[in-house]
């Protein structure tokens, strides 16, 4: 099935398959003007802009009309199964307790926890599906869905169950991450050896068994899980070939970044403090097989909880490459869009809109090791795009805040 889209006045992220781009090469800009795509079966066949070359045996044309197009965006840092807001947390911390204070005395992490572990599979799917709409209306085709809301062997499954379900559901990209490790239960407070025990022992194999997850996530950092516990749950999770992408230094220096490039993590995300030795771990990880460890920073969540935002200039002007998501989940980050993550980064990181679009697109994708299929805009990629009337659109988009700017989404070719 052929399918020709054209009158594109500016098609936007046409590297070559495979790119992601560090340092200064996020400043480089792809884009066709005047162009078409042909899609078949779901997948891009050629891109052009003269129309002289314009295939003419097409059997369906879309004419979009001078709009823009970008690739769709990616989003390589979520939560969105959970059960319910916390918006009472919002008004104690607004009243001035930390989120480490709310989650010392039974509330963050541990309240959507017991809320999750009292719903059905049923409505917790509902309650994500509408989530992942509303992420699929923003513009974002590919989306990296975490655990951590369960804390217990059945409630772990259930939410990474309910990932399944919407993988087999929804034709965009969908990748699911075991996040057991996001906090100690209560009742293991005083054992926290025997919680990590009941993630290795008991959650780990049932997972692998089922194929529940693509990736494994620890919370490394102050009061949650230590370097060495850490490690441990890395060591363990690499047995079975899952690869690890962890929530690193957002509470303090706390050595995530430094155990992340160890184990070959495929990220580490959070990054509000980072300092010169997080710099060169990062630096040591891209000079190593394996690829590198990539750096995401989640702006949603410094706005949200008003502390500082990762030094993503830092870290570009030291030649690393940087992605950008949104760490959608009730706490600290109740945020869908990416288009909000890249204004956030332009205004308060002080990336410039070119830098931020490479962040949610081709590095978010190498964030999951999907720039081969997402991300970009090239012959053999996924047909997957959304369609902006803003004109100008990679600045346009982060500089008129607040407005989803986004047309039409489409996946593997299809308008949902
Ligand atoms: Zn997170």
């Amino acid at each position: 099935m052929k399918k020709l889209f054209y009158n594109i006045s500016k098609l936007y992220g046409t590297n070559h398959r495979g790119t992601f781009k560090s340092g200064a090469e996020m400043q480089q800009l792809n884009v066709v003007d005047n162009a078409w795509i042909l899609v078949e079966n779901g997948i891009i066949a050629a891109i052009g802009n003269a129309e002289a070359e314009m295939p003419s045996e097409v059997m369906e044309r879309v004419d979009l009309s001078g709009a823009e197009v970008l690739p769709g965006f990616v989003d390589s840092h979520t939560h969105i199964v959970f059960a319910a807001p916390r918006h009472e947390e919002f008004a104690m911390r607004l009243a001035g307790a930390s989120y480490e204070e709310i989650a010392a005395n039974g509330g963050g992490i541990l309240n959507s926890a017991r809320k999750l572990q009292a719903m059905s599979e049923d409505e917790l799917y509902e309650q994500a599906e509408a989530r992942l709409k509303l992420m699929l209306a923003h513009g974002t085709t590919t989306v990296e869905i975490k655990s951590g809301y369960g804390l217990t062997v059945d409630a772990e499954l259930k939410i990474l169950r309910v990932v399944k379900r919407l993988k087999q559901h929804y034709t965009c990209i969908i990748k699911s991450t075991f996040l057991g490790a996001h906090a100690f239960p209560v009742e293991y407070k005083n054992n926290q050896q025997g919680y990590i025990d009941l993630i290795i022992n008991e959650m780990l194999p049932v997972i692998v068994q089922e194929q529940l997850a693509d990736h494994i996530d620890v919370f490394c950092d102050k009061g949650f899980f230590t370097v060495e516990q850490t490690a441990q749950i890395l060591t363990e999770a690499s047995k079975y070939g899952i690869p690890a992408k962890i929530h690193a230094n957002e509470l303090g220096l706390t050595g995530g970044v430094q155990v992340a490039v160890e184990h070959e993590a495929w990220s580490a995300d959070h990054l509000e403090h980072c300092e010169e030795n997080e710099i060169a771990a990062f630096k040591h990880g891209f000079s190593q097989n394996y690829g590198g460890t990539m750096p995401v920073g989640l702006p949603g969540t410094s706005y949200f909880l008003g502390i500082p935002y990762a030094p993503t200039k830092r870290f570009m002007e030291n030649g690393l490459p940087v992605a950008l998501a949104t760490d959608f989940n009730p706490g600290s980050s109740p945020l869908c869009s990416l288009q909000t993550i890249w204004a956030l980064a332009c205004t308060q990181m002080k990336m410039m809109p070119v830098e931020a679009f490479h962040a949610i697109t081709c590095n978010a994708a190498r964030a999951l090791r999907l720039e081969n299929e997402v991300g970009s805009l090239a012959v053999g990629m996924r047909a997957d795009f959304v369609v902006t009337k803003t004109k100008e659109a990679i600045k346009g988009i982060p500089y008129f805040m607040g407005q989803n700017h986004i047309e039409a989404t489409f996946v593997l070719g299809e308008r949902i």
